[in-house]
């Protein structure tokens, strides 16, 4: 079972620990269970979009089953991430005992692809989804697992819809890239429902995801003109809460498309012009405008503006960032560090560190601080661990101020990780 520490009322939202919600004459039901699950009742079955994670799978079985005992007559997964399309088990079970027939299952694919990875990845995934979702995920049983897909039946293929009937009820369905390759949304005509997938989840999207392969900021504002020209009534977000109202709907897809293709077509601008990442980034953070920084439906809660710049710069750029020929092929950073400490006491950069980090520029600071921990075979255990305290200290802080759930997980697992080197430390120096 997941383990829900502190968590604020934004993120809550975000993980959809929210009460089942009926909508559009009490035909529509969302699900939220982590990853946000759609149901459309027709007389002749259901439609299911989404089925959430491994875990939350029973949780979305009881809470479906509480509304309606009718069979799944299609599955949809919105795109093959872990918090969509695994929690299916306690379903297969119903159709064993009840004898009902299998659903059909449809996806993109790129889905087939993307699970061919997740097998060959496993343990790489594994583990980085345990680091990103720390927060939220504590000492649960492996958050993802390749080895058990429940595969689609129907396949969309590249630039092809799908359209489907059931129980008197047409369903749309349509391909476009966002978050990732394999994205389908839904429309429902009947009752001008769009179920979007993670192409729309109550954040800033997820966009340059410090961990996860590459995402695409343009063609994720294309789904959301494509989205727009359904003048829908509801939208179905990945993630969050229900959208309810056309212009409430407008608004979201409005302003995310605004921000993707502000993020894109500037990093864009900035690259015809000859400028490398650093100059790029610090320059879109001046740029950033207010009426995307305040805006409900861009928050930073997930992804977040800084991540989207390297989002955009990676998909045109090669890995070669500065510009500058010293990192081509570079030394070792602790080799580097070891020099600094040979023309400035280590004591010295402590202490430069402590000061700046009183002024308030943390960020700084880590960087001062960290000539000393990547020097640490050079440097004497008391003013070693002064160092790792300080390190600590400033990881905590920085952490902080983080808005984003997956910085302040990356921030705060480095500031775990210090603290077991610590404790290592004393240990050892113990023993002595
Ligand atoms: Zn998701």
């Amino acid at each position: 079972m997941i383990i829900m520490f502190n968590l604020d009322e934004e993120t809550k939202k975000f993980l959809g620990l929210f009460e089942p919600k009926t909508f559009a004459h009490g035909i529509c039901h969302m699900i939220g269970s982590f990853a946000n699950v759609g149901v459309i009742e027709t007389r002749d079955g259901l439609v299911v979009f989404d089925i959430s994670t491994k875990q939350f799978g029973k949780r979305v079985f009881k809470l479906i089953r509480e509304i309606t005992d009718k069979p799944i007559k299609y599955l949809i997964y919105s795109h093959g991430h872990f918090d969509h399309c695994f929690g299916y088990a306690p379903f297969l079970n119903e159709i064993k005992q009840k004898g009902f027939e299998m659903p059909q299952i449809i996806a993109h694919e790129k889905l087939l692809d993307r699970f061919k990875k997740y097998k060959m990845l496993d343990d790489y995934h594994n583990w980085i989804n345990s680091m990103q979702f720390a927060s939220v995920a504590g000492n649960q049983e492996r958050a993802t697992d390749s080895s058990e897909t429940l595969n689609p039946t129907i396949i969309i293929k590249d630039k092809q819809d799908y359209m489907f009937n059931l129980g008197g009820y047409n369903f749309e369905l349509y391909h476009d890239k966002g978050e990732t390759d394999d994205s389908i949304w839904m429309y429902f005509p009947e009752k001008q429902v769009i179920f979007a997938g993670d192409l729309m989840i109550s954040s800033f999207p997820n966009i340059g995801n410090p961990y996860k392969v590459q995402r695409y900021p343009k063609q994720w504002a294309l789904a959301m003109e494509k989205m727009l020209k359904k003048d829908a009534k509801y939208l179905v977000p990945g993630h969050g809460p229900l959208i309810e109202g056309k212009n409430k709907v407008k608004n979201a897809l409005t302003i995310t498309a605004e921000a993707m293709n502000f993020v894109h077509d500037k990093v864009i601008e900035k690259l015809n012009e000859g400028k490398w990442f650093e100059q790029i980034y610090h320059e879109m953070l001046e740029i950033y405008p207010k009426k995307f920084q305040d805006h409900d439906y861009l928050r930073p809660v997930y992804g977040c503006y800084e991540f989207g710049i390297h989002a955009v710069y990676r998909l045109y750029h090669g890995w070669y960032n500065t510009g500058n020929p010293t990192d081509l092929f570079p030394s070792k950073s602790s080799d580097i560090a070891n020099e600094f400490l040979k023309i400035n006491d280590p004591y010295h950069y402590y202490e430069h560190s402590k000061n700046i980090f009183e002024k308030g520029d943390t960020q700084l600071a880590l960087h001062m601080i960290d000539i000393l921990i990547k020097a640490s075979t050079k440097i004497e255990l008391n003013l070693l661990l002064d160092a790792y305290n300080l390190k600590y200290k400033l990881l905590k802080k920085r952490a902080k101020e983080q808005t984003s759930f997956i910085a302040f997980n990356i921030i705060n697992n480095g500031a775990k990780e210090i603290k077991e080197i610590i404790k290592n430390y004393k240990n050892k120096g113990l023993k002595n």
